[in-house]
């Protein structure tokens, strides 16, 4: 039984097995690798075996035909056990679902079962160094050449491109009727001449890379575009609300990490008479910060419901707001996780001030919280457009 306000039995088992599954890694072995400069891999193919990467993906390519809301629980269940894994923000989300929803059957059929199975993940390219938040100031164009679409331009903060076999890039190509610039979504192996990419060293402790990316004349066939030439914009923005409601789980799974870490540290940790759990100083912040996860996890489940129920603009509202209260709850429990340990939470031993920028990660990308807050004064509050 599911009432509007609890998940399926189905869903409720599903996140135990991720957990499990997630548990036998941890959190040591996640931040070793980072430092060592590995990978995850063993940790993505097990998932992948296990049907939990493409559990969004429709059946017939491979997937196991469930919603958004379900590879959300996925990736906020990694997350929790210190398992974060951006790249189930990208690959089986947003190119995921904008393949399945507006690809060719022949497209669908070339790129999604190998993102089910682990063995073909996709990267995904938008932001520009000049163009920032401003992807309408967007420089990467599309030329046609015969038969074939030449790329050019560059990208910056691109995540996992080490490990993808495809980029799905945003690119603009003149539209024959009006000579304007319009958005088309290209499908660009990794290893194509004239795509080069360059590690960008960041504060994150994490296995998974942002990269520049240089696309200098790379010519594709015309079967890289996506869908259709015309519906580029409709076709981004499908990815963009699974791509918020993901990055909402993405912080509320680390945020119950952190949460759980500091809640046995603090019962533990006694420095005057009793638990340091026991001073309200401690505990409040702790208390406070969980209630703010909980609302978040109960919005992005909204804004999963909506998304899977085919409401895209009402989706696009939660899916906003979940991002927003989920990076914000991510932040304050991190910091008052930090704070519960005292100098042990600035140690690697305990591995809670690692948790710091990946958390405020969450404020920035892959929307800032600014431009949320925009969206919301638009478009929920009616205010005028600020910029
Ligand atoms: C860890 C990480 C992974 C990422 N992965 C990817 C990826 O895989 N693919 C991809 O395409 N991109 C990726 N990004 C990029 C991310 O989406 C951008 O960093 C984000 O959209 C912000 O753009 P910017 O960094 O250029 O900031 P800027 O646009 O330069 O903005 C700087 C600051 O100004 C504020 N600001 C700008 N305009 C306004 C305004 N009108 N009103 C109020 N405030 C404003 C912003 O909110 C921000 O705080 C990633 C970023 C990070 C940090």
């Amino acid at each position: 039984m599911s009432s509007t306000f609890t998940e399926s039995e189905e869903r409720i088992e599903l996140r135990r097995q991720v957990a499990k599954l997630a548990k036998g890694y941890g959190r040591e072995w996640f931040v070793e690798r980072a430092r060592a400069g590995e990978k995850t891999t063993e940790l993505w193919m097990e998932i992948a075996k296990a049907g939990y990467l493409g559990v969004n993906v429709p059946e017939e390519y491979g997937g196991g035909g469930g919603g958004i809301g379900d590879v959300a629980a996925v990736c906020e269940e990694l997350a929790a056990q210190g398992c974060p894994l951006l790249m189930m923000v990208v690959s089986p989300a947003i190119c995921g679902t904008v393949i399945a929803r507006y690809g060719t059957e022949a497209q669908k059929q070339e790129w999604l079962p190998g993102s089910c199975d682990g063995t073909a993940t996709m990267a995904f390219a938008i932001t520009e160094p000049d163009a920032g938040t401003n992807s309408h100031n967007s420089t990467t164009t599309a030329r046609r050449d015969g038969d074939e679409w030449v790329l050019k331009g560059q990208k910056i903060y691109i995540s996992g491109v080490d490990e993808a076999t495809h980029v799905l890039v945003v690119a603009r190509a003149e539209d024959a009727r009006t000579g304007k610039l319009k958005p088309c979504l290209f499908v660009v192996p990794t290893d194509s001449a004239g795509f080069e990419f360059t590690a960008i060293p960041m504060e994150i402790v994490s296995p998974e890379k942002q990269f520049q990316v240089f696309i200098d004349d790379v010519r594709l066939p015309a079967t890289a575009l996506v869908g259709d030439e015309d519906g580029g914009l409709v076709q981004l923005f499908a990815g963009l609300n699974p791509e918020r409601i993901m990055a909402a789980s993405f912080s509320t799974g680390l945020a119950r990490h952190a949460l759980e870490k500091a809640s046995a540290y603090a019962q533990e940790r006694t420095v005057f008479k009793a638990p340091i759990g026991s001073h309200q100083a401690i505990a409040h912040p702790l208390a406070m910060a969980h209630i703010e996860n909980e609302l978040a996890r109960l919005m992005t489940q909204k804004a999963a419901a909506l998304v899977d129920a085919g409401d895209d603009m009402a989706a696009g509202e939660a899916a906003n707001m979940a991002k927003y209260a989920a990076a914000e709850a991510a932040v304050h429990a991190v910091d008052a996780a930090v704070q519960t340990h005292g100098g042990n939470g600035i140690t690697q031993e305990y591995g809670m001030a690692g948790l710091l920028v990946a958390a405020r990660a969450g404020r920035i990308a892959p929307v800032s919280r600014e431009m949320i807050l925009n969206f919301v004064a638009m478009h929920s509050l009616g205010l005028p457009k600020s910029y």
